[in-house]
């Protein structure tokens, strides 16, 4: 199935790793040009060596998306290196704090709500000029199962993930007229760093392996992941590519889950 997105200029965050990686990857091979971002200049150097991109499809530049003037900073880059991006998609993210509301600081929410939201808002303020002036464009932000199932041991994470939920929809509704269509992805349980090092954390204390605490995770914790595993990041990319693609013209404010199931209600 052609995307139909050659030529396309993507942008993704969170590109050194899981989920933003696998997007990179998967839009350069339906030959999108490809900056990644992510915090580090040489872990992303690291992963662009191994996306092994034709000459000229993929740029690699740093930002902090928690600082406005590394952000803007990685706008005009982006805008030097290519002349502007058609689509946007917003991986970076972390889990922030686990434990029950009365364990956690209000330095901890506040860092967790910067990365995830209030990172989010930051990238796309400083690239929606870029992406308004095409008259085509996609916007996939990165939410979470969380965001409408959360978990008491997770709410700076889950209500993070419910504010992306509700910034997408409202979006969806500005520039959609323009051509530029927003739509978010809810991943549950992707076999990821960020799962691993959840599943390394409760195989700590439960006294197991990582496959031991997954294989608990599952049936307590995540009972209606009926699959029974975790998902890739391939199969998180595969949906994130749909909707920057041609093929979801008809698709606006729309919250695709990729979560085995995870998310009890319809
Ligand atoms: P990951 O840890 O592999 O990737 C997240 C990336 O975000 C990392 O490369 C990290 O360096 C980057 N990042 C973190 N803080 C940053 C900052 N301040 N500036 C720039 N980049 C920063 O995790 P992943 O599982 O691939 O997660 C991707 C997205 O999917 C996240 O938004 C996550 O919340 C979401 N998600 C993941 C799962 C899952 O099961 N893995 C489930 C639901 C939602």
């Amino acid at each position: 199935m052609d995307l139909n997105i050659s030529g396309r200029r993507a942008l993704v965050t969170g590109a050194d790793s899981g989920i933003g990686l696998a997007t990179a990857r998967r839009l350069l091979a339906e030959g999108a040009t490809v900056v990644m971002t992510d915090v580090g200049q040489e872990r992303l150097d690291t992963a662009a060596i191994q996306l092994d991109a034709p000459e000229g499809k993929l740029h690699a530049f740093a930002a902090d998306i928690t600082s406005t003037e590394s952000v803007q900073a990685l706008a005009e880059h982006v805008l030097a290196a290519v002349g502007g991006i058609d689509i946007l998609v917003q991986s970076a993210g972390i889990h922030g704090p686990a434990g029950l509301f009365h364990d956690i600081s209000e330095a901890d929410w506040q860092h967790t709500l910067d990365v995830n939201l209030m990172g989010q808002v930051r990238v796309l303020q400083a690239f929606l000029p870029q992406l308004r002036d095409g008259g085509w464009g996609r916007i996939v932000f990165v939410s979470s199962e969380d965001a409408v199932q959360p978990y008491d041991d997770e709410l700076p994470y889950c209500a993070a993930k419910a504010g992306v939920l509700s910034l997408a929809k409202g979006l969806s509704r500005s520039y959609a007229a323009e051509g530029l269509l927003v739509n978010t992805v809810s991943p549950a349980f992707i076999a990821t760093p960020m799962t691993d090092d959840m599943m390394d954390r409760r195989a700590q204390q439960l006294g197991t392996d990582r496959d031991g605490a997954i294989a608990s995770f599952l049936p307590e914790e995540r009972p209606f992941i009926e699959l029974g595993r975790r998902g890739t990041a391939d199969e998180a990319a595969a949906v994130i590519a749909f909707l920057c693609s041609d093929l979801a013209s008809y698709v606006n404010g729309a919250n695709y889950r990729v979560d085995g199931g995870s998310v009890a209600t319809i």
